[in-house]
């Protein structure tokens, strides 16, 4: 049976004789093959958003269903790969098709016919279950890929082979109690339902990200949730580059949803050329790109959320640790207001459907820390960041708020802090992290067991200065004591020499967990100190000259391999300080 189109508006399009139909399946629209997904079914008539150009689509022209739903292609060959919102390859087509996709082109995510040595793990006669691993894929030389049993099938080994084979090829056979199964590299999953799992865990470690002020004062847990909210150019997009390419995981997932299409050019032009430090193989070589940017067609954007965290869900299946970055779900929101329009359906708050809030839980709630599927106790993760950009920087809007009664971490950035160029703009007095609280003992325990009482020096600090800042404001400078003065002065070293950093600059784009300890310490060292020899009649002026406060600022340069050297600023801030001093008190 075959549908005919009966209305077009925009990407929307209503067909009727739609009735053998299942709610969003994938049709072919018109003589061209364009995509699209039922996103309605009312008797006969189906509402689909059409993932391409629609201009020049008629009423009458045909439309086909190919009964199954929005799926990705799971294989070797996704890292590296940068796809569009419905994981269509951009490069490929691009080297085919010129610059824009032509509509209705029918090309594979993956490559089908590029080999990958396979190499299995499991011996022929072993019963197998799904979510077991079969065998390996050297996928870059930084991603092993394992290849799993496809979910559902569960039954004998009966054959598997080593050697060179596309991701179509037999690898393995598996019977089950009706037949025997041809397993081949490649599976597909639907990128709307969630891949299962055993059981979700509680969160318990960081996901390090080599940012101070996100590592020390909101961190963000492996399998955990976070939103970067702040309005534009306030560096939420540097935000999410920075944790792309520092974070501590072993898969990235980088969705560029709805923004400016050069955002995305920096990206592939960047990435590439990054190098992880510890390894010092490129950043790419972990790392999947999903684009859909301001210039591409908006249903595809509603999609390219959901194509991201499948494939981040099939490497955590593999028992990863991954990280998906959405810049920015504020765009998508659009995307789903404006098909949400077209559907003529009741609006909600500020035109954005009564179902919003919904969507952005059921995408977060697919990000966690799971014991996966198969024999062996694995585990993998998903920690999900959204960056969202609200009109004005005004979080009382539906997007942000949704997004704040779901996620645990927020990095809210400030306007005024990016306007004086203090960058990360993250705001200390507003951003907080629900993961802090958890995860002391850890910090504790794998970096240094003062670790949370540095960091509480440092809330207080910020905190007290504040404070104090109401006060100069009200009566100036000259009513603080001398110890008042100081908190204002360990402040600013905090905010200029430890929670600035440069995303830019070669050694300070990434710091890891032991040298902002080791900086920290330095800050509260120097804080201790001169308040101690402040009540030793030391010169406040005085202190604040000595050369190893300079060496505080600079304590930021100072390369990973080299971190003894922080060490040494211990001492001189001990014996410099204490030159000033009568010598009378007891230090402590
Ligand atoms: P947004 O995505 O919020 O609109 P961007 O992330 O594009 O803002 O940031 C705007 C500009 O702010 C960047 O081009 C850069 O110059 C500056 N910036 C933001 N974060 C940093 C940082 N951590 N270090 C240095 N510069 C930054
Ligand atoms: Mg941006």
């Amino acid at each position: 049976m075959q549908g005919k189109i009966i209305k077009v508006s925009g990407p929307l399009i209503v067909a009727e004789n739609m009735a053998d139909c299942k709610m969003y399946d994938v049709v072919r629209v018109s003589e061209t093959g364009l995509i699209g997904e039922i996103i309605e079914l009312r008797g006969d008539r189906a509402s689909i958003q059409v993932y391409e150009e629609t201009s020049g689509l008629g009423v009458g022209e045909t439309v086909t269903t190919t009964n199954s739903p929005l799926s990705v292609e799971l294989a070797p060959g996704l890292i590296e790969g940068i796809f569009d919102g419905i994981q269509r390859p951009l490069t490929t087509l691009k080297d085919n098709y010129g610059d824009r996709i032509r509509r209705g082109v029918k090309v594979n995510s993956l490559d089908h016919e590029k080999l990958w040595h396979f190499k299995p793990c499991i011996n022929v006669g072993e019963m197998v279950s799904e979510g077991d691993i079969l065998g390996t894929v050297e996928e870059t030389s930084i991603v092993t890929h394992k290849i799993l049993v496809p979910l559902g099938i569960n039954g004998r080994l009966t054959e598997i082979y080593e050697g060179d084979f596309n991701i179509d090829q037999t690898i393995a056979k598996i019977a089950t109690d009706e037949k025997t199964l041809d397993i081949c590299m490649l599976q597909r999953w639907p990128v709307r339902k969630g891949r299962p799992y055993k059981q979700k865990l509680p969160p318990y470690e960081p996901m390090v990200t080599g940012q101070r002020v996100i590592d020390t004062l909101f961190p963000v847990a492996r399998g955990g949730v976070a939103a970067v909210p702040g309005p534009f150019g306030s560096g939420k997009t540097v935000v999410q580059h920075q944790l792309a390419k520092w974070a501590d995981a072993e898969i990235i997932v980088y969705v560029g949803c709805g923004e400016r299409g050069n955002e995305m050019t920096d990206v592939l032009n960047e990435f590439p050329q990054l190098r992880d430090p510890t390894t010092g193989e490129p950043l790419m070589k972990r790392t999947v790109l999903i684009a859909n940017t301001s210039d591409m067609p908006v249903a595809a954007r509603e999609a390219s959320i959901y194509t991201g965290i499948t494939i981040a869900e099939y490497f955590r299946d593999m028992g990863y640790n991954v990280a998906i970055m959405a810049d920015s779900t504020s765009r998508w929101a659009e995307a789903l207001r404006e098909m949400s329009g077209r559907l003529e359906e009741m609006p909600g708050e500020e035109g954005y459907p009564a179902y919003l809030s919904s969507r952005l839980a059921e995408y977060y709630e697919r990000a966690g820390i799971v014991k996966v599927l198969g024999k062996e106790d694995r585990q993998g993760s998903i920690t999900a960041i959204g960056a969202v950009s609200p009109q004005g920087g005004d979080l009382s809007e539906p997007v942000s708020q949704a997004t704040l009664r779901i996620v645990k971490v927020f990095w809210g950035l400030s306007a005024q802090l990016a306007y004086r160029r203090h960058f990360p703009a993250i705001d200390w007095m507003i951003s907080y992290s629900l993961y802090a609280d958890n995860m002391k003992e850890w910090f504790n325990e794998n970096i240094a067991p003062d670790y949370s009482e540095l960091r509480q020096f440092i809330n207080n600090i910020l905190q007290e200065e504040s404070e104090l800042e109401e006060i100069v404001r009200l009566i100036g400078m000259d009513a603080l004591s001398n110890n008042d003065r100081l908190t204002m002065e360990t402040a600013k070293i905090i905010r200029e020499d430890y929670l600035h950093q440069n995303a830019f600059h070669e050694v300070d784009t990434y710091t890891s967990l032991n040298k902002q300890y080791k900086m920290v310490k330095i800050i509260r060292h120097f804080d201790n100190e001169a308040r101690n020899a402040l009540k030793d009649y030391a010169d406040l002026e005085e202190i604040l000259n000595l050369p190893c406060k300079e060496k505080i600022g600079r304590a930021k340069y100072v390369t990973e391999d080299n971190l003894s050297a922080l060490d040494d600023i211990i001492n001189e801030i001990t014996s410099q300080i204490r030159a000033l001093t009568r010598g009378d008190v007891t230090y402590d």
